[in-house]
């Protein structure tokens, strides 16, 4: 497998690479070989500090530009993005393995772009009459000034795009907390976004891990933080939150339902929930159709469907266009989600009808975990009710509507849901009972900057994408003007 094009690690703050920190390195494995990337400098309090303070002088820097200018420097950016798509895509593919016909991730960075370039120059207020006088009553929302912004490794690329575009749209400075885990990418953006004439420092990067993402979450200095992640995390970053009282969005997993009906197109339904389930970056994504939920009329004629899809897929280095299964992130995660089938198979919780083992031969290097079908699955079971992040997914057989979306809700997470049918009514009428940010109907977790995304229940709150994804970055003032 061919590594590389350049990676470089090193922070970016003000425009200017820093390798000397304060926070440690880490040493970047690339999962699909087991081999060492690159040694990754961490930022530190330190670091963290440097990065916040030179935010604000590109903040202020940034609002004394007119609306004209900052829009068509976003536009500009968009474009630079556009240019370097496939730097960007091969830089993600050696983040985590990702494989690059998974390249959707850099062309969504994109479009995040150039959707929240159009806000700039929009009304972001408005104004009311006011009750007995003739006041001016002037509604108007303005930025925070510096956010933080802190993304997990996987879809990366999506949650910069989904995050930043919104926030410098709405006039903020960001400090870019990647994961240690998946620098690249994101280090590469914020060099974008220099060469493309935004104030340097609008958006400094600083790679880190715990320790220098607390230091981000409690510095005084930062007005908002949005945090995507896993749940234990983000109880941390809400205790660290609570030291200034700083406002967090967090945008975490999931365990999604997908509900195949009698009536669907099986075929559609069977491709899907194989590509948005084990298939879909190894099960690594917060949006992973992990329960597959069947009406018992069609159960085995779907189950023979699926598995003829998981069967027919490419396996193999990431960097090969024709590959859509590539491996998990680090033999950590290999080991836990091993350790998750054999808890499963140990405990009954269903019958393993495929995969369950790590993939040997040419690939024995990598962190290659076959993608694993569970079938017959008791919902209460934990391979059901805890997300797994990984290419393990459980079939579950239901007789009638309110038995699947009984099932369906029977999750502390609520992220996404899927349904699969071609009855009109039957998709409004679940897809309304269904407690979940977003619910697909016959498609994938298409995310598109136009449509909130975000979670309830534990998969999180607020929102990614649209106007309430920009409405996240910006803070409401009223200022009323009396009339004499
Ligand atoms: P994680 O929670 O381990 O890490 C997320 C980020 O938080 C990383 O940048 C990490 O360095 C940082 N971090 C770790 N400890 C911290 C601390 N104490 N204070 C501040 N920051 C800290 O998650 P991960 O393994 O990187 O990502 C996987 C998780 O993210 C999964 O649960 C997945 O479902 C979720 N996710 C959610 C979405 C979404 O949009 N809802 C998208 C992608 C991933």
């Amino acid at each position: 497998m061919t590594l590389a094009p350049t990676l470089s690690g090193g922070l970016l703050i003000g425009g200017d690479r820093i390798a000397e920190t304060s926070g440690g390195t880490h040493s970047h494995i690339y999962p699909a070989t087991g081999q060492p990337n690159a040694v990754i400098p961490l930022a530190g309090a330190a670091e963290i500090d440097r990065a916040v303070a030179s935010a604000w002088q590109a903040h202020r820097e940034w609002m004394s530009l007119t609306v004209d200018r900052r829009r068509d420097l976003l536009i500009d950016l968009a474009d630079a993005v556009h240019e370097n798509l496939d730097e960007l895509a091969r830089l993600n593919v050696h983040d985590y393995a990702v494989p690059i016909s998974f390249a959707g991730n850099a062309i969504l960075l994109e479009r995040f772009l150039r959707h929240f370039a159009g806000y700039v120059d929009k009304p972001q207020g408005t104004s009311t009459p006011v009750t007995g006088s003739f006041d001016i009553n002037l509604i108007e929302r303005e930025p925070y000034g510096v956010v933080g912004v802190i993304t997990p490794w996987n879809g990366s690329l999506v949650v910069t795009g989904s995050c930043v575009a919104p926030a410098l749209a709405a006039g903020n400075a960001v400090v870019l907390k990647p994961s240690e885990v998946a620098p690249f990418a994101a280090l590469r953006f914020g060099e974008l976004c220099v060469e493309a004439g935004l104030p340097a420092g609008l958006v400094n990067v600083v790679p880190a891990g715990a320790e220098g993402g607390d230091a981000l979450v409690r510095h005084s200095g930062i007005r908002k933080i949005h945090f995507t992640g896993g749940e234990s995390t983000a109880r941390k970053v809400l205790q660290s939150a609570a030291v200034n009282l700083t406002p967090v969005v967090t945008e975490l997993g999931g365990k999604s339902a997908n509900i195949v009906f009698d009536d669907a197109d099986l075929d559609a339904a069977a491709m899907l929930s194989a590509h948005q389930g084990p298939l879909m970056q190894s099960g690594q994504s917060c949006a992973c159709a992990s329960r597959v939920l069947v009406h018992e009329s069609v159960y085995d004629a779907f189950l023979e469907k699926f598995l003829a899809v998981i069967e027919a897929s490419t396996i193999g280095d990431p960097l090969d266009s024709l590959v859509v299964f590539g491996p998990v992130i680090s033999q950590a995660a290999a080991d836990r989600i091993l350790n998750v089938i054999e808890q499963a198979v140990s405990d009954r919780s269903g019958e393993l009808l495929v995969g369950g083992r790590r993939l040997g031969g040419e690939l024995a290097d990598g962190y290659y975990i076959q993608p694993t079908v569970f079938a017959g699955v008791d919902n209460a079971s934990a391979l059901a009710q805890t997300e797994t992040f990984g290419p393990v997914v459980s079939v579950m057989k239901f007789s009638d509507e309110a038995e699947a979306v009984r099932i369906a809700n029977d999750s502390r997470y609520g992220l996404n849901a899927f349904v699969q049918t071609n009855d009109l009514s039957r998709a409004h009428r679940v897809a309304r009972q269904l407690e979940a940010g977003s619910v697909w109907v016959n498609t994938f977790s298409d995310i598109s900057p136009q449509g909130p995304y975000g979670g309830c229940k534990q998969s999180g709150f607020g929102r990614t994408g649209g106007l309430e994804g920009l409405h996240e970055f910006l803070q409401t003032k009223n200022i009323r003007v009396g009339m004499r």
